[in-house]
């Protein structure tokens, strides 16, 4: 029907853009509030997006994109928020941020923390887990003895990380805690394996459980914020040995994730969820009711015009 056709139309995935500051000579223009152009040998290419944020956005300002879907996890949905882009395009400033300018993570989680408090005659309960993806490996982050391996598992719709840490976390300052915790143990755990963060991916997921002291009625969403490994394009003389690995690794599983939301668009029978750890673990947050803000980080730099084309293509092709 027409409204089962206008409820498709909306979809569940909202695709912002955001350009770094430029270091030097620009090669974005970003012409209105959707839209943002390239500039490459004279000619001009658009893309357009949800949203563009200009290197004058601030954090908040690009925080705020993603309200929506903080609201829906707390009413039960599971919701993603991803960054995807080069190395140095910004990911790690928008998800993480610095101290004096939190990122979305932190921002996310204040405020769900807040809407959970407005909300009297529901209690809530919040656990946090945050895991590192490298080469098609699951690494927890809340443990200092990480077991051999890590699976996933899959029962009915659900999709699970049997032994992986959970905490349960009530305050700001407790989830911040943990967080900076899981920091630590993956700068230790790549220093050991000579790993770069950019290499791997970054997952922290939070469950929001509630429970209506009224109906008795249970509610179960999760937030799950998501620091993707570089997508640069690495050159053949520069990958050997355990450099070549990892972008093999990152390139097939942002190959699947491409894949996954391009069959997602046009509701296709089957996706490809399965094809790699990645998009296994964000099945839940991808499929069904589920929600999800992806950032396209780039850099507005000259020198980086082809990988800033290529991740503007990602951006809009998901869209
Ligand atoms: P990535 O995680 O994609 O590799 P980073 O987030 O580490 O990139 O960003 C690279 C550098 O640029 C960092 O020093 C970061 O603090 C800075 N940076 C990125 N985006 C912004 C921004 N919007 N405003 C100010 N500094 C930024
Ligand atoms: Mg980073």
């Amino acid at each position: 029907s027409l409204y089962n056709k206008l409820l498709e139309l909306q979809g569940n995935i909202r695709v912002f853009c955001r350009c770094r500051k430029s270091l030097a000579s620009s090669c974005l223009e970003k012409t209105d509030d959707q839209e943002v152009v390239v500039i490459q040998k004279g000619n001009r290419k658009k893309f357009q997006f949800d949203k563009v944020y200009s290197p004058s956005s601030t954090q908040e300002d690009v925080f705020t994109g993603t309200l929506p879907v903080i609201t829906s996890c707390v009413d039960g949905y599971n919701v993603c928020i991803l960054a995807y882009g080069q190395t140095g395009s910004g990911k790690t400033y928008t998800m993480m941020g610095s101290k004096e300018n939190p990122g979305v993570n932190i921002r996310s989680i204040r405020e769900l923390l807040h809407i959970c408090a407005g909300k009297e005659k529901v209690s809530y309960t919040l656990k946090i887990s945050m895991l590192e993806i490298y080469n098609d490996t699951l690494n927890d982050l809340l443990t200092k003895s990480p077991s051999a391996s890590l699976d996933i598992r899959v029962q009915g719709k659900a999709v699970s990380v049997p032994g992986l840490t959970q905490v349960q976390v009530q305050t700001e300052t407790d989830i911040l805690s943990v967080m900076e915790m899981g920091e630590k143990n993956r700068k230790i755990a790549s220093t050991k394996m000579n790993i770069q963060s950019s290499r791997s991916h970054l997952m922290v997921a939070l469950e929001v459980e509630g429970s209506d002291e009224v109906s008795g009625l249970t509610s179960r969403g999760t937030l799950t914020l998501c620091d993707l490994a570089g997508s640069e394009r690495i050159s053949k003389t520069e990958a050997e040995g355990q450099r070549l690995v990892e972008a093999a690794a990152i390139n097939k599983s942002l190959t699947a994730l491409g894949q996954v939301f391009g069959a997602l668009k046009c509701n296709a029978l089957h996706i490809p969820f399965r094809n790699s750890k990645l998009t296994h673990l964000l099945q839940p947050c991808l499929s069904g009711d589920a929600k999800c803000c992806v950032f396209v980080n780039v850099s507005p730099d000259v020198k980086d015009v082809v990988e800033t084309l290529s991740t503007l293509q990602f951006g809009t092709t998901i869209r």
